[in-house]
């Protein structure tokens, strides 16, 4: 299960593009280091044009250490009538990950405490790792576990754990400025869907549909494995965090649930603002939540140090789905319709900020004239247009972007941009930002 068997590049802006692409992804045994993560950016980097940095392992990051470098030949289990049970080959999920090697024959009471099974579901097989813990197990499910007769058992891990490095994956689209958007993805999930590979496919062609566009952000697009790989990408860029002015974790992206986000750390950054006018605007259902020092890299790009303006995009939210860290977290849970849904709507938030700017009213001495400007189809029209005309030049005293505008008048961003844009061909309000 090393190396991926690499299809060629297709087309992922459609929903059954990105899933081609997470299916030929799925079998790799990603983790926190190893081979599985650098077959997963070879893979995008062969679509994308991805660097890739490794930082060696003993390296200290902040808080942390680059952890030692794992990586999986083998591993299984032989019941005493000799079958093989538990076996990496059949499911990368059925090793604890980080797993350190052993050979060794034990009774089935000595072995139990090291087999991992589902709280809930007796068919389903739970993932679960052990990343800084000098230990080992397996993962399987509750009814195969029950059906273990008594006798030795022969555990075999053949896994390594040795001085490498931690790779991550970033692709960066220089803009016309060189204010920056970060958006990030971890991935560190083996052979799991939704959690994980979602936002690994989504992030993959928003970062090739953004290669098409005209950008005023410079554009930084990350793959890392999760936590430590933030942090390694923060210390590298800490001279410059202060260029970012947007950012979002993406994770989630691919089940059919409705939309989630939180808010960054500070709550009130244009990114918070963006998004939730986004969703409230194009009527899907979506779920708006504060900031909590809880859940994926978030943590680490707002911790407060850093406090970046960095928010979480999400679907259902990683552990509130059933299937979440087990295998029916599987291909078949992702839908192609639900990961081309999260690509619109991150492109339609990436367009609100790329197109907010703020005016200000060069003719706020009571309303100008719009009738004889033309801008006045009708006589008391009332329509969404006319009113987007009248918010702007109302709300165009040089402090209000459009954005701001377009939440307090309850009006989507494109329309209210589009009355600016009119307005400013009749020089009313001037763009000052
Ligand atoms: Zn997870």
């Amino acid at each position: 299960m090393g190396t991926a068997e690499l299809t060629l590049p297709g087309d992922l802006g459609s929903g059954v593009g990105m899933h081609a692409l997470l299916r030929e992804l799925f079998p790799l045994n990603r983790s926190l280091t190893g081979e599985g993560v650098r077959a997963t950016l070879l893979a995008l980097g062969k679509r994308l044009p991805m660097e890739v940095v490794e930082t060696p392992t003993g390296t200290p990051i902040f808080d942390w250490t680059v952890p030692l470098e794992w990586n999986v030949r083998e591993a299984w289990i032989e019941t005493p009538d000799g079958r093989r049970i538990a076996d990496f080959a059949e499911s990368n999920l059925h090793l604890l990950g980080y797993s350190v090697p052993i050979d060794a024959t034990m009774s089935l009471e000595a072995l139990r405490p090291r087999l991992f099974t589902h709280p809930r579901d007796p068919d389903l097989v739970p993932y679960r790792t052990a990343y800084w813990a000098e230990t080992w197990g397996f993962c399987l499910t509750r009814r195969e576990l029950d059906s273990l007769p008594a006798g030795e058992y022969r555990v075999h891990i053949d896994t390594s754990l040795k001085a490498g490095a931690l790779a991550y994956g970033e692709v960066r689209l220089p803009g016309s400025s060189d204010e920056e958007f970060l958006l990030t993805t971890y991935v560190c999930h083996p052979s799991l869907a939704n959690d994980n590979l979602s936002g690994v496919v989504v992030l993959a062609a928003l970062a090739e549909a953004l290669q098409e566009r005209p950008r005023r952000y410079t554009y930084r697009l990350l793959w890392s494995p999760g936590t430590v790989g933030p942090l390694c990408w923060l210390r590298r860029n800490r001279e410059q965090l202060d260029r970012i002015r947007h950012g979002l974790v993406v994770s989630c992206v691919g089940d059919p649930g409705g939309f989630t986000y939180k808010h960054s750390r500070r709550g009130d950054a244009e990114i918070d603002s963006a998004v939730a006018h986004v969703l409230r605007t194009s009527g899907v259902e979506h779920v708006l939540r504060l900031w909590a020092p809880l859940g994926g890299d978030e943590r680490q790009f707002c911790s407060p140090g850093f406090d970046l303006p960095v928010g979480a995009f999400s679907r259902t939210p990683a552990d509130e789905f059933p299937e979440y860290h087990s295998s029916a977290d599987n291909i078949d849970f992702v839908r192609p319709e639900a990961l081309e849904e999260s690509l619109a709507m991150l492109l339609e938030i990436v367009d609100v900020l790329e197109r907010n700017e703020t005016y200000l009213n060069l003719s706020p001495y009571g309303e100008p004239q719009l009738g004889r400007r033309g801008l006045y189809r009708s006589v008391g029209g009332g329509s969404n247009v006319e009113e987007a005309l009248l918010w702007v030049l109302n709300l165009s005293d040089g402090t209000k972007s459009l954005l701001d505008i377009a939440v307090r008048a309850g009006i989507p961003f494109a329309t209210i941009s589009d009355a600016a844009e009119q307005l400013a061909k009749h020089g009313l309000p001037q763009q000052v930002s």
